[in-house]
């Protein structure tokens, strides 16, 4: 394996610094690093270095598989009775008139635009608002599952679901048994942002703690079923608030294994109240991706957002530990666009999507929420498109 020789070669390096080798030594061996050395990963180690040992666990893992799906997104609002400073959705910045409230028709009308295309999934998430409250998502969730069961339903965050327990008295355990008997079926990774309240007070300081967070996916957990995590980076956090996060979701995960994906989420500075913190670079981007697979050895996958982080930005990640890249999104999600996203459109169809990442010599998977396989397109042919006819034309002597 070809991973496996650029780790040996790197290994061999007299010029590696003792703590770098030591980490590459637990990288072969398949040994968990600590909180330092996650740290120290950070400070001192090179793309290249942090490269090879990602792609290393990557191609272990998963050899040359990279996954995405076919999901659509309902956003429900873009108001929010919050106001986190890295937000290009907050109700302080938009005026009213820029916003929407769907109705539970108007959701269940973009559910049915989608009757006949072979989608898996409908993510849910958005703004917080009191007419969204547990009666209102049961109900949608419901009627969702009621008009197409084999679609799954990803929804909400525990952003959404602390405000929506708290308002109707109940506990975060009843609640989600609640959502579950409704119709939810998984939990998307978003609202995590940075968990140590010396940064999440400064950005995101109404809405639910680090703790709470955490705790909402454990009560989820252990009804059985799954989730995703995210991080936000590369505002005002130092390293190791991204260690601590990554150290908090590995500690719960060892204890209850419901997570499936970790997403870093780069943060974007446009039409929001940081627009004066300057964006990561790509350089970062990547290395903040090697790190996470290297750090947390007990999530499955890592996920890029190619319509957040830009196509080439998406194809360089997967050498960098990242083994999905996420949807053929068409144009129903804002939350890219409005926060300045590369992809200000996004939409790819499948068979771009295929291409991007057949174009890197790695194996274009599409795959359920669950990582079940729904097709391999790793040798198939899409059907010759129809070429345009062309007709001589009379030629005048
Ligand atoms: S990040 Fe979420 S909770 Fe915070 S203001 Fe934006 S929509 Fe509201």
């Amino acid at each position: 394996m070809e991973a496996e020789s650029n780790l040996l070669i790197l290994l061999q390096n007299p010029h590696l610094p003792a703590g770098l080798k030591q980490i590459a030594e637990k990288v072969l061996n398949g040994e968990r690093i600590t909180f330092d050395e996650g740290v120290l990963l950070y400070e001192e180690g090179e793309l290249g270095y942090l490269g090879v040992l990602a792609n290393y666990i990557r191609e272990k893992r998963h050899g040359n598989k990279t996954y995405f799906n076919r999901n659509f997104h309902i956003e429900p609002t873009n108001l929010c009775v919050y106001d986190c400073k890295f937000c290009s959705y907050s109700r302080l910045l938009k005026q009213k008139s820029e916003g929407w409230e769907y109705t539970m028709d108007e959701m269940m009308d973009i559910v049915k635009k989608y009757d006949h295309e072979p989608v898996t999934e409908v993510h849910i998430v958005g703004g917080v608002l009191p007419q969204y409250d547990v009666a209102f998502y049961s109900e949608l969730f419901s009627k969702i599952k009621a008009h197409r069961p084999e679609l799954h339903v990803k929804a909400l965050t525990p952003v959404e679901y602390h405000y929506i327990f708290k308002k109707a008295k109940i506990d975060y355990a009843t609640g989600m048994k609640l959502m579950l008997d409704a119709g939810l079926e998984s939990i998307p990774g978003g609202g995590a942002e940075i968990f140590h309240p010396e940064i999440r007070e400064q950005i995101a300081k109404d809405k639910c703690t680090g703790d709470q967070w955490l705790a909402i996916h454990e009560e989820w957990h252990k009804l059985g079923a799954r989730s995703n995590a995210t991080m936000l980076y590369g505002h005002i956090e130092k390293y190791w608030h991204r260690v601590d996060h990554m150290e908090r979701l590995r500690e719960l995960q060892d204890r209850t294994g419901g997570f499936q994906t970790f997403i870093p989420l780069k943060f974007r500075n446009q039409d929001n109240q940081m627009s004066h913190v300057p964006e990561s670079t790509v350089v970062e981007d990547l290395r903040n991706y090697a790190i996470a697979r290297i750090y947390l050895d007990n999530f499955d996958h890592i996920k890029a957002y190619w319509a957040m982080i830009s196509r080439t930005t998406a194809q360089l990640s997967l050498n960098f530990g990242v083994d999905d890249i996420d949807g053929t999104l068409d144009d129903t999600t804002k939350i890219y666009s409005m926060a300045g996203a590369e992809e200000q459109h996004p939409g790819m169809s499948t068979k771009q999507l295929v291409e991007l990442i057949k174009n890197v010599g790695r194996e274009p998977i599409e795959r359920d929420t669950l990582y079940n396989v729904v097709t391999d397109y790793t040798n198939f042919e899409f059907p010759q498109e129809a070429k345009p006819q062309f007709y001589r034309l009379p030629v005048i002597n």
